[in-house]
């Protein structure tokens, strides 16, 4: 199933898509881990280097 919308907060500093807690990547896949929702998108900054 997929759906459009927007992420308005984020506070996942570490991930490199998070710029002053707002999220600019182009679009986000959530996924369900370890019993609740979680961004499959994220991607740490060291990871980005
Ligand atoms: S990709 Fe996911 S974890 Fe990263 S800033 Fe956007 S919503 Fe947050």
């Amino acid at each position: 199933m997929s759906q459009d919308g927007s992420v308005a907060i984020c506070v996942v500093e570490k991930c490199v898509h998070n710029l002053d807690n707002q999220c600019h990547a182009a679009r986000i896949n959530v996924g369900y881990e370890q019993g609740h929702a979680d961004c499959a998108t994220f991607k740490t900054k060291e990871k980005a280097a």
